[in-house]
């Protein structure tokens, strides 16, 4: 473990410098509905609002724009069947340079398509018989393109620390923050940002009730793997943290909290009715964990990030009328 380089603030100041003109610096929103409910003062930092719908856009721009000319030339290949396949094939375009994305072959159309529409090759695979990660490498060794994976990666985690550096640039050192957590790429950021700019600040990491796997770690000390979970939070669905973001979160996070799929949607539902916001299940973590903490939050500065606003707009609805995912 000794000899891993962990990123630092610093690489989180580069960052931004390195993604400014290319990434949205997103509003912080704020809601009397939502302080009159809670008793604390909240700030939303709305990555929902970010470009291609989700704070992913930060890090895979910023991985893609420290590439040397010869890696520029081969280009990318990501694994991702969410919001980092697109991610990733964004930034390539805008830089230059081709992307494959290695997606299960029963991905959502409109995802694959999406893809499509950056300029990305989309290779398929099956996900009951196929290792998505060992046909990536495969590809990468034939061809010569570099991997860039959706959260365990220094320049990745940097990227994704410059939303919080914007929410506290803009408000000021705050109480508490909540951040959500899939492998911890935005988490182990945030944190970052969170340590330097606002050190006294509780930091909240907060996954699905169901693959609460992080919240195992963090407590144990040591990086737990889980099967796939159930959840309507599907940017959270991962079976572990990162050997880069799981340190940086035990040492500069509080607490790691869960959520059930049930407030998560009454968070979706409070972002639609009272801030005219669409989020996404898994952008949602963050305020339903502030919700259910209120008691503890009274008369607080409080930062909650929505991480993403994908989700289909079928599924969307059916989610808010109560028909399950
Ligand atoms: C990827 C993703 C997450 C989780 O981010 P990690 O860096 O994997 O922890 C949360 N919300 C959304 C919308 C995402 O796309």
């Amino acid at each position: 473990m000794s000899e891993i380089m962990l990123p630092t603030y610093d690489d989180v100041v580069a960052a931004a410098a390195r993604i400014a003109g290319q990434a949205h610096r997103t509003p912080v929103l704020t809601s009397r509905i939502a302080d009159e409910e809670t008793g604390a003062q909240l700030f939303f930092k709305c990555e929902n609002l970010q470009r291609m719908g989700a704070f992913k856009f930060r890090g895979a721009y910023n991985a893609l724009a420290k590439f040397d000319a010869g890696q520029r030339r081969a280009g990318v290949v990501a694994f991702s069947s969410g919001n980092h396949a697109q991610a990733i094939a964004l930034s390539a375009r805008l830089l230059g340079m081709p992307a494959t994305i290695v997606m299960p072959q029963d991905a959502p159309a409109s995802k694959i398509a999406a893809t499509r529409g950056y300029g990305a090759q989309v290779v398929t695979y099956d996900r009951y018989t196929e290792d998505r990660e060992q046909i990536g490498r495969d590809l990468a060794e034939r061809h010569g393109y570099t991997l860039v994976p959706p959260y365990d990666h220094a320049d990745v985690i940097a990227g994704q620390g410059t939303a919080a550096k914007e929410l506290f640039e803009e408000v000021g050192p705050l109480d508490a923050f909540f951040v959500c957590l899939g492998g911890g790429g935005l988490l182990s950021g945030s944190a970052l940002a969170t340590r330097a700019l606002s050190p006294q600040c509780l930091l909240y990491g907060v996954e699905p009730e169901a693959g609460n796997d992080g919240q195992q770690s963090f407590r144990s000390g040591a990086i737990v793997h889980i099967d796939t979970p159930r959840t309507i939070a599907d940017g959270a669905q991962t079976q572990h943290l990162g050997q880069l973001t799981f340190p940086i979160i035990r040492r500069d996070v509080d607490d790691i909290l869960t959520v059930g799929d049930a407030e998560l949607v009454e968070a979706m539902r409070f972002f639609a009715s009272r801030m005219k916001l669409v989020a996404e299940p898994t952008g949602c973590l963050g305020f339903a964990a502030a919700r259910a903490m209120k008691d503890q939050l009274k008369g607080k500065r409080v930062g909650v990030l929505i991480s993403g606003g994908n989700v289909d707009i079928d599924r969307y609805a059916a989610l808010l009328a109560g028909q399950g995912g």
